[in-house]
């Protein structure tokens, strides 16, 4: 059975962009589809090709035409739902294949995808319910009853068997197909730094249950760690990119496995950078480990530290405070770890909060802030919190960088202050 795998393209829009002419300054990280890698590793008596169209817009018809596959395998976040139908569509117009549907927008709100054009939609977690399903469609036979797998059914509502996760689904002994993707690997690099990046999961879910966050939805709420082993062996067959971004919710998540794994990098002799998620109370408490990692070669940390002031931190269930966020900012210049921090814009700011961030971001500075409009993203507890507020339904526009919700300022006003973070903060990006 030959199975293509798709990485849509860029697809997402921008409220200041098209309304306000705001471009403020783009960070472009082009990274291999890892889920897709990882998907085609467990792929073993299938015939498998990965179409990257974030690297190769415009390919997808003739990639079809040409492979003629029996199944095509589409994943996207949620400000890519929309192209991923879209898609779908463009399968079923050009040749005869199964239309399996995945990722995070279909992990946390698979009814999106119950439409005609696709088949299947794959739940959360998809390395191994995927490859289950490739041997129900191989047999002939219509797949009902496999855990954490929907068949469509337009016009009436989905139902299906949520599965429960467990390392089982990980399929360590697997590796990811990274060879799958080389011809696009000149493209995988992180703009305007220049280094190219490989991409390698050490941990999938998260302990932690933020109101905003979709990363529930991959594993219903589990966290669950490869075996360091798992890890080592992956990052060797990584072996051209010098910067190894381990692409986890939240690599630290279990502090023991963390070490473990610090060790093993260092005992293997593996002279790399590596780029990884904490969280900002990860490194308070455990300031020993990060001076370790630094040693393995951890050269920048994503922090997600969200808001400035208690409120709001609680009010997003981060379980965190304005004080940690700011000790560990001091620990990670410390230890000569460069931060990328991560913080969200609410719709409800006035300029006095744009300009308390502002001067937080230049009393406690981060080397690269990356700043985000606070979006409930359908499936969290924030969607179900914010609902009877949204005003701009169209997933093209949760890109993170818009307000889909009313704001209290003047709305060009809005985004002429959030542009001006960008633009300040990026002034000074280093990583
Ligand atoms: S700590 Fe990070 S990954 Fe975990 S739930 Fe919160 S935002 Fe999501």
């Amino acid at each position: 059975m030959k199975v293509l795998l798709v990485n849509p393209p860029n697809c997402g829009r921008s409220i200041p962009e098209e309304q306000y002419g705001l471009d403020s300054l783009k960070l472009v990280l082009r990274a291999e589809p890892l889920c897709l890698e990882a998907l085609a590793g467990n792929l073993d008596a299938e015939e498998v090709m990965i179409v990257d169209l974030k690297a190769r817009p415009g390919t997808f018809r003739d990639v079809l035409a040409d492979f003629a596959p029996d199944v095509v395998g589409i994943t996207g976040v949620t400000c890519e739902a929309n192209t991923v139908v879209k898609l779908a569509s463009e399968v079923k117009e050009t040749v005869n294949a199964a239309v399996v549907v995945g990722g995070v927008h279909a992990s946390n709100d698979p009814s999106f995808f119950n439409k005609q054009d696709i088949d299947y939609i794959v739940v959360g977690l998809g390395k191994l319910s995927f490859k289950e399903l490739l041997t129900a469609i191989a047999s002939g036979r219509t797949a009902h009853d496999i855990p954490g797998v929907a068949k469509t059914r337009p016009g009436t509502g989905l139902a299906f068997t949520r599965r429960v996760y467990s390392r089982d689904d990980l399929a360590e002994e697997s590796p990811p197909r990274y060879d799958l993707t080389n011809k696009y690997r000149d493209d995988y690099v992180m703009q305007p730094f220049g280094f190219s990046l490989g991409l390698v999961s050490t941990a999938f879910g998260c302990p932690h249950r933020c109101s905003f966050c979709s990363i529930e939805g991959i594993t219903g709420g589990r966290y669950l760690t490869h075996d360091p082993e798992t890890i080592i062996r992956d990052i060797g067959l990584l072996g051209g990119a010098p910067v190894i971004r381990l692409v986890d919710a939240n690599t630290f998540g279990n502090v023991a496995h963390s070490r473990m794994l610090c060790q093993r990098i260092r005992e293997s002799g593996i002279n790399k950078g590596f780029v990884a998620d904490v969280r900002s109370d990860t490194v308070v408490r455990h300031p020993d480990l990060f001076r370790e990692w630094k040693a393995a070669g951890l050269r920048s940390v994503i922090v997600g530290f969200e808001e400035i002031d208690d409120k709001r931190l609680g009010a997003m269930e981060k379980a965190n405070t304005a004080a940690i966020n700011s000790e560990a900012i001091a620990i990670l210049h410390d230890t000569g770890i460069t931060i990328i921090g991560d913080f969200i814009v609410s719709p409800d700011y006035g300029e006095q909060q744009f300009r308390n961030l502002k001067d937080y971001l230049d009393k406690n500075p981060v080397d690269l802030p990356m700043i985000s409009i606070l979006t409930p993203l359908p499936g969290t507890p924030l969607y179900e919190s914010m609902k009877e507020h949204i005003t701009i339904h169209d997933l093209d526009y949760y890109t993170l960088t818009n307000a889909v919700v009313p704001v209290r300022m003047d709305e060009k006003a809005f985004y002429q202050n959030y542009a001006d973070l960008m633009i300040s903060g990026h002034a000074r990006a280093k990583l």
